[in-house]
């Protein structure tokens, strides 16, 4: 049984909603379910997901794979435009059912809390139907629990005014503001400048929501101290970073949204995390679920890739997908094994918590609960 103070060999869990009793199984206070080899965690949490969406971009993973990049398939009509057109030709029901799919197939994974963003509508009736498809899936106890977040700027809609559309998103905040606990916009070339972003970060801070921002994938435009200056509680990719953004995040207790899989994809090189490391950055570790630069609905592959790729150790991986992230999405009593805290935890077909991060690809979740139910 992994805790935060170490684990317990031969331990056990006692819990209802929340959990009762953590220790060794010789002290438990009731009858045991003998778990025989096996590893016991808190339920992983994935920070950082565009899991509702629909469509498949598989040829344009094609087009990639034969030579273009990102912004060629953007400049060609692909990319998160031709997902937007999937979702406006999709209902909310649609949509549901999409995320709903999805999480189901995240819970097998070990996953109990996921953080999911909206984004794909980029027209604002659009936007306001992904969050309601996700505030269904939301109110589900069935599922992993879903943290929605309002990402704002996501895609320039083709033919849009930029000045128009920067300033219907940033009012669109507080219609939004009662379907999401944050707000998110994507800083980069090519992207949203942090004066646009600001705006809606501004927006976000107003109507009570936190705020994490998209910063650095393909450069560094000024978006970690962005970050910084709103206090947003992550800043995601990191890809690029400077000394100064690093020391920004630090002084701004901003965690670190790592996310190996999308810079697998694009081929990039791996963020600065021995410095992210070094500066004290929480470093949290996320799937991006999404249908272009991160299709995959594992977070486990993410924990694997953050380890071969980025140079975490396995025990900072599990505490990036578990305790870390919780503490980036607010939820301060998921994502660690503690009395008094929810019962989401995850009994694994593993000889150790070190083994999460290899059998790369394959489910070795056996029970996953969430609040003590089975999901
Ligand atoms: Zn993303």
């Amino acid at each position: 049984v992994v805790t935060p103070g170490g684990a317990i060999e031969d331990g056990a869990v006692v819990f209802d909603d929340r959990i009762l009793y953590l220790g060794p199984a010789a002290g438990a206070p009731s009858r045991l379910e003998d778990c025989g080899e096996a590893v016991i965690t808190a339920g992983l949490v994935d920070a950082h997901t565009h899991a509702c969406w629909v469509g498949s971009r598989h040829a344009e993973y094609a087009v990639r794979m034969a030579g273009g990049d990102y912004r060629d398939i953007a400049a060609a009509g692909g990319g998160i435009v031709s997902t937007a057109r999937a979702i406006a030709q999709a209902s909310e029901d649609d949509l549901e059912q999409a995320l709903v799919a999805r999480l189901q197939r995240m819970a097998r994974m070990g996953v109990t809390t996921v953080e999911v963003k909206s984004g794909y509508g980029l027209e604002p009736a659009q936007e306001m139907k992904q969050l309601r498809a996700i505030a269904r899936a939301a109110a589900r106890s069935d599922l992993p629990h879903v943290v929605p977040t309002f990402l704002a700027l996501h895609a320039l809609p083709k033919g849009a005014d930029r000045a128009a559309f920067v300033k219907r998103a940033t009012e669109l905040v507080t219609e939004a503001a009662p379907l999401a606990r944050f707000v998110d916009a994507y800083v980069d070339e090519n992207a949203f400048t942090v004066e646009e972003a600001r705006g809606v970060g501004r927006a976000a801070l107003a109507a009570g929501l936190g705020v994490r921002l998209h910063v650095g994938q393909f450069a560094d435009v000024g978006g970690a101290e962005l970050c910084a200056e709103l206090g947003a509680r992550s800043a995601d990719h990191l890809e690029h970073a400077s000394d100064a953004a690093i020391a920004a995040l630090a002084r701004a207790g901003t965690a670190a949204v790592l996310l190996p899989v999308a810079s697998f994809t694009l081929g990039q090189a791996p963020p600065p995390v021995q410095k992210l490391r070094d500066a004290g950055v929480p470093l949290v570790v996320a799937s991006d679920a999404n249908p272009g630069t991160a299709p995959t609905e594992s977070l486990p592959l993410a924990m694997a890739m953050a380890v071969r790729l980025y140079g975490l150790s396995p025990a900072e991986a599990l505490d990036g997908a578990t305790h870390l992230a919780a503490r980036s999405l607010d939820c301060v009593d998921r994502g660690h094994l503690e009395v008094g805290a929810r019962a989401d935890l995850v009994v694994w077909d593993l000889p150790h918590e070190q083994a999460l991060v290899q059998p790369w690809g394959t489910p070795r979740a056996r029970h996953v609960f969430r609040d003590g139910v089975a999901i």
